[in-house]
């Protein structure tokens, strides 16, 4: 017999909150968790509606937000929503592709309580443009990590190993060479483009719907913008806070398998580390090393 979650009583409330801005991005990678590329669109969500979104999160609890997509920095109200958060005390991180940087952004960038993350999958221009699908873009990301270093920007890089050969320990060396002190390596997770088959919470860290969850472009909450095939509800349908405290998102946390080294048992509120070993942080994210270059944020299955 399968019991049901039951709502718990008192919400609990993520820390960290993925903003998926838009589906639109430059770049068209073959192991795109979302599906994103050139003509994609935003989705459903208008600029208010992140607005608001922001809004209720800070209400909620929510400490941190990443804009992500797609490439974040193509949303029309990009830059407002992160005036918005910030405005609103919340740490805001930009998960951008760094293909191109308009000046204001940054100028954005450079902002307390901005930090920029961003993926790279080799030291060669062949092996970064082939996992990107883009001609030009290593060359064109290489030297925005460099430009950001040199205005005082902390980068924090994901390399995904995507391919046979794709020379990942050189570019993990070509980054640290430039100066980043945050580099972690990934290995694809079977969702969005990368994956033919049904999506699995096997792909996921464990920590997703503890610590982190997502809103999507078409509106709905996820445990992570990797668990998307987990919706809990729209945020134009409930808002924030009735999802968090609903039964349908106490059922998606208790699909989610924990993390080996993290004590949790479906349906509880928090996932303590074993002593010793390395959990997911909080604002675990695809190729993000939320550490600062210790953790990792794999797969549970791992
Ligand atoms: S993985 Fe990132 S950079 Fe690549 S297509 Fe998807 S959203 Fe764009």
């Amino acid at each position: 017999m399968t019991i049901a979650p039951e709502a718990p009583a008192i919400a609990s409330v993520p820390e960290f909150l993925e903003l998926e801005l838009t589906g639109r991005c430059q770049l068209a990678c073959t192991h795109c968790y979302a599906e994103s590329g050139p003509t994609k669109g935003h989705g459903d969500m208008t600029g208010d509606g992140w607005k608001h979104v922001i809004s209720e999160a800070a209400a909620v609890g929510v400490k941190r937000v990443q804009l992500i997509g797609g490439e974040p920095t193509l949303h029309p109200a990009f830059a407002e929503l992160v005036e918005h958060a910030l405005g609103l005390g919340l740490g805001v991180q930009v998960y951008s592709n760094l293909y191109r940087v308009r000046l204001d952004h940054w100028q954005l960038f450079e902002r307390d309580g901005v930090s920029l993350a961003t993926s790279y999958y080799a030291d060669t221009d062949d092996g970064h443009d082939e996992v990107t699908g883009r001609d030009g873009s290593h060359a064109a990301t290489r030297a925005n990590i460099a430009e950001a270093l040199r205005r005082g920007i902390r980068v924090q890089v994901g390399i995904v190993d995507v391919l046979d050969g794709q020379r990942v320990e050189q570019a993990r060396a070509e980054l640290e060479a430039l100066g980043v002190t945050s580099v972690h390596v990934d290995r694809v997770r079977a969702v969005g483009n990368a994956t033919t088959t049904l999506p699995s919470t096997s792909a996921l860290c464990g920590r997703c719907a503890h610590g982190t969850a997502a809103v999507l472009p078409d509106g709905s909450v996820t445990p992570c913008v990797l668990g998307r095939f987990l919706p809990a509800g729209r945020v134009q349908d409930e808002g924030l806070a009735a999802i968090f405290a609903g039964k349908k998102w106490a059922e998606v946390k208790s699909l989610i398998p924990p993390r080996r080294g993290v004590n949790c048992t479906p349906n509880e509120d928090s996932c303590a580390p074993s002593p010793g070993l390395d959990p997911c942080g909080p604002d675990c994210g695809p190729n993000d090393d939320s550490q600062g270059g210790g953790g990792t944020c794999g797969p549970a299955s791992d």
